[in-house]
This record gives C-alpha cells, sequence and structure tokens, in this order.
C-alpha cells in the first residue's frame, strides 16, 4: 500500500503550526516525543520530523514526498522542488539590519560594507541585482550579535516582530524577501502518492479558505436587501430568510476575514442590525 512521506519541522517555529493543520485536516499524529517518524492514524501518511533546514533536500531526494518549510529556506538552499500551497502562517521577511544610530541612506549604504547572515545565497542575489559589491560574511547563527562584536557592520536576518533586532541595538532598513510557510513537493510524484497528495491538498485549501472567511449573519428590513446583497457577494449570493417580524428579514453569507472590518461599516450605513459573525471550520468552494 502506498504510504505519502511528510517532512515537519521537529521542534520549532513551525511544529505547532504544521501539527494543528493536520489536526484540522482530520489526519492524527501523535506526538512521536524523541522519535523521527510517526505513522498517522486515519491517513495513508508517515510524518518525518527533522531540522528544517534539511527538509528541501530531503524532499529533493524523495526520502520525503512532501514537506513543510519556510520560503526563506526552500529558496536559499536552491534544491529542485515544487511550492505547491503557501499555508498563512510562520510569516516573517528576509530583512538587512544595521546599528541604530548609524544615517542609513538607501542600498547603496552596504556598498564595500561587511553583512553578516545565514543567507548568504539570497543576499547574494539581493546585491547582485542592485550593482551592489559588499562582503558576505557567512553565520550559522546569533547573527543579530555580530556587529557588537565587531564581526560586521550590518546584518541580514529574519525578522518577525524586530524586537530581536532593537534588543541589539540595530534597525531594520531594507527587506530582501518576504516568506512563510509552504508545502514543498518532489517533482516525481505519481500514481497512488499522487492522488493520496491530492487528497490532502484538497483537505488543506479547505482548512485554509475556512480561517481565510467567516460566516456573517444580520437582520435588516426587506427595503435594504437589494443593497445589502451588493455589500455581500458571498459564495453564490446571500441567503435571505423572512423573520417573523413583517417586513424584516435576516441575511446569512461568506466574507473574506481581511474586507471584514469595510464591509461592516458599509452593511450598518445600509441598515443591517444584530450582525454576528462566526468562525468557519471547513469550507469546500
Ligand atoms: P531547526 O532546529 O529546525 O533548524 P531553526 O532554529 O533553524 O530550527 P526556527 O527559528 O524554528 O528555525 O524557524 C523556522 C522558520 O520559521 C524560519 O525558517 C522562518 O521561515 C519562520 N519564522 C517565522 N518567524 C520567525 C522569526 N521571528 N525568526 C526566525 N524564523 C521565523
Ligand atoms: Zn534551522
Amino acid at each position: 500500500m502506498s504510504i505519502l512521506k511528510i517532512a515537519i519541522q521537529k521542534s520549532g517555529r513551525l511544529s505547532d503550526s504544521s501539527r494543528k493543520l493536520f489536526d484540522e485536516c482530520g489526519i492524527r499524529i501523535s506526538n512521536g516525543a524523541g522519535t523521527l517518524k510517526v505513522v498517522a492514524g486515519n491517513f495513508p501518511a508517515e510524518i518525518l520530523l527533522l531540522r528544517d533546514d534539511d527538509i528541501p533536500q530531503y524532499v529533493e531526494q524523495q526520502v520525503a514526498d512532501i514537506g513543510i518549510v519556510g520560503e526563506n529556506i526552500v529558496l536559499e538552499t536552491r534544491k529542485e522542488v515544487d511550492i505547491l500551497e503557501q499555508l498563512g502562517f510562520g510569516g516573517c521577511r528576509l530583512s538587512l539590519a544595521i546599528p541604530k544610530e548609524e544615517n542609513y541612506t538607501g542600498p547603496d549604504y552596504f556598498m564595500n560594507k561587511r553583512v553578516a547572515t545565514s543567507y548568504p545565497a539570497l543576499l547574494s542575489d539581493y546585491f547582485r541585482s542592485r550593482n551592489i559589491r559588499a562582503e558576505i560574511e557567512e553565520l550559522s547563527g546569533s547573527v543579530e550579535i555580530a556587529p557588537g562584536i565587531g564581526l560586521a557592520e550590518a546584518i541580514c536576518d529574519i525578522v518577525s516582530s524586530g524586537s530581536t533586532l532593537l534588543t541589539n541595538g540595530l534597525k531594520e532598513v531594507e527587506t530582501v524577501m518576504k516568506s512563510q510557510a509552504v508545502i514543498i513537493a518532489n517533482r516525481n510524484i505519481s500514481g497512488p502518492k499522487r492522488e493520496i497528495l491530492e487528497k490532502l491538498l484538497f483537505r488543506i485549501r479547505a482548512v485554509k479558505n475556512a480561517s481565510e472567511n467567516k460566516y456573517i449573519l444580520l437582520n435588516a428590513p426587506e427595503s435594504a436587501v437589494p443593497e445589502i446583497c451588493k455589500i455581500l457577494p458571498g459564495m453564490k449570493s446571500p441567503t435571505v430568510l423572512p423573520l417573523a417580524e413583517e417586513g424584516w428579514c435576516s441575511l446569512h453569507s461568506v466574507v473574506r476575514e481581511d474586507e471584514f472590518w469595510e464591509r461592516i461599516d458599509r452593511l450598518r450605513a445600509a441598515g443591517a442590525e444584530g450582525i454576528l459573525v462566526i468562525p468557519i471550520e471547513k469550507m469546500i468552494v
């Protein structure tokens, strides 16, 4: 019987969200403390627990068929894998930062400077595309302390809130790339494995759609319905149900999370009342 081998980060910033994703897809994986692999309870999959940096290589070599890893790692390692889906977690950016008292004049600032990073490939692409000659000092970790100890004059590192930079007396001045967790896949998955992969992607998309949308219910006078229908596009068009009170109805629809606040204001202005917004668990479009 075929089994899909899925690599995820063993422990770190992506592990909890990766496990939660499988849980929401109805795929049970035990916590596998101390082990390298766990077999899913009710889905033909085996989960390999690895260091994130190794995942692109293992997927390229088909030790794992697919993996969950940050785009930053995929692009830095330059492995031959396909990116199938962005997952909406693990958001961060690869940024250049300099000591906070320095006067930043634009990317030319880095001309002939020493820049410490764990992302030499992405950083040299960035400098090359801007014709900047700089010296790249490759470090495997704790990059943010490099300027303080005189190892480099600037750094290029992963940032999310920016608090690590601040505590090290640095300020962020350029974004080299934005990143989030993605599903990567080996390029030669076929036959029954491909079918398992499609089944998994179908579930992941349903979970992702659900998290990006909200179910909305509201009451409105009948006269306001045409205007409200224009504001609420929904998956098809809103459901309109009569209320017991003469001349009133209830409308149900789906709105995107990111459009939600702007639409709420317009709905209220159009006469909507008693607005309820409810999370959606799965959404199949
Ligand atoms: P491992 O032990 O697996 O090698 P790691 O220490 O290299 O782990 P983590 O710090 O757990 O890696 O980060 C994993 C991924 O999480 C990063 O590659 C990046 O895509 C994402 N990420 C999100 N926010 C941050 C952040 N503030 N700092 C670092 N990585 C972040
Ligand atoms: Zn790592």
